[in-house]
């Protein structure tokens, strides 16, 4: 099993990504430590899968998250999957709108990889181990544009840029940090967004139109990627934005 012995945590688990993410980590063997906002999806999830546990986590909690990091056994791996998706231009995005995101975007993975960094370079040096932290960008960040993705793509960029940067300052001691840029993922939240268009049928078909490969992503498409990222296969894979879009930006 291809992450045999490993802990991994992951954020945002309850639904579409992360819940797959936390599934396929277990399925390979790692002691998942699945964490959400919402404790209904998280009992959803431990039903579904062995090898987990779950705790309730707002990544946007400092208090929590520094709490969580004192109370759980060192992490080998850590796949900080929470984020929101704003719609609009930079004209329909206020003050609190960017905060917002840029708060459970950007920061939120910053609280969560500051916080358990320690102990993850303390168990590497005295296992012997090697590390991993999996970042969620997107393909809609600084490797593309798309309309009414204002705000999300500032906030997936930066992801990108701090992935970047962790991955510089700790390649020596062999913590490595990648950036995860899917395409379009079909997804509880991907499907609120189709619902609330102005014409839902059209809002798919344009979703789909623009990935040559002519469909959405499945969440099931996603998660190797996640499991190859966090497991001793990538050993050599640090600090890059890793592109699983169906072909967007051919
Ligand atoms: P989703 O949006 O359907 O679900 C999000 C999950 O995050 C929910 O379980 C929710 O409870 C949880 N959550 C929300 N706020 C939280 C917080 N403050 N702390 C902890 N958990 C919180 O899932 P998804 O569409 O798979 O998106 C997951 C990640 O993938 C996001 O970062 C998103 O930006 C990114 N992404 C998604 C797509 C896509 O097309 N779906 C494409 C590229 C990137």
């Amino acid at each position: 099993m291809r992450l045999q012995g490993k802990t991994i945590l992951i954020t945002a688990a309850g639904q579409g990504i992360g819940r797959a993410s936390a599934l396929a980590c277990a399925r390979e063997g790692a002691q998942v430590i699945a964490t959400d906002l919402n404790p209904a999806l998280l009992a959803r999830l431990a039903q579904d899968g062995a090898g987990l546990t779950t705790h309730v986590l707002d990544v946007r909690d400092s208090a929590a998250v520094v709490a969580l990091a004192a109370q759980l056994p060192a992490l080998d791996g850590l796949f900080n999957c929470a984020g929101y998706v704003h719609n609009g231009s930079v004209l329909e995005c206020d003050e609190a709108a960017w905060d917002f995101s840029m708060d459970l975007n950007v920061k939120g993975a910053y609280r969560v990889a500051r916080a358990f960094l320690p102990g993850m370079l303390a168990r590497m040096e005295r296992a012997g181990t090697s590390g991993s932290i999996v970042n969620m960008a997107s393909m809609a960040s600084s490797i593309k544009g798309f309309p009414n993705r204002f705000v999300y793509g500032a906030s997936k960029a930066a992801v990108i840029g701090m992935s970047k940067a962790i991955a510089a300052d700790f390649a020596r001691v062999g913590l490595r940090c990648n950036a995860l840029c899917p395409g379009t993922v079909d997804t509880p939240s991907l499907r609120e967004r189709i619902a609330g268009a102005a014409d839902p049928v059209q809002a798919e078909k344009d979703f789909i139109a623009r990935q040559p490969l002519g469909r959405l992503a499945t969440v099931d498409d996603i998660a190797p990627q996640v499991v190859y990222l966090l497991s001793d296969e990538s050993c050599f894979v640090t600090g890059q934005a890793v592109l699983v879009d169906g072909g967007v930006t051919i």
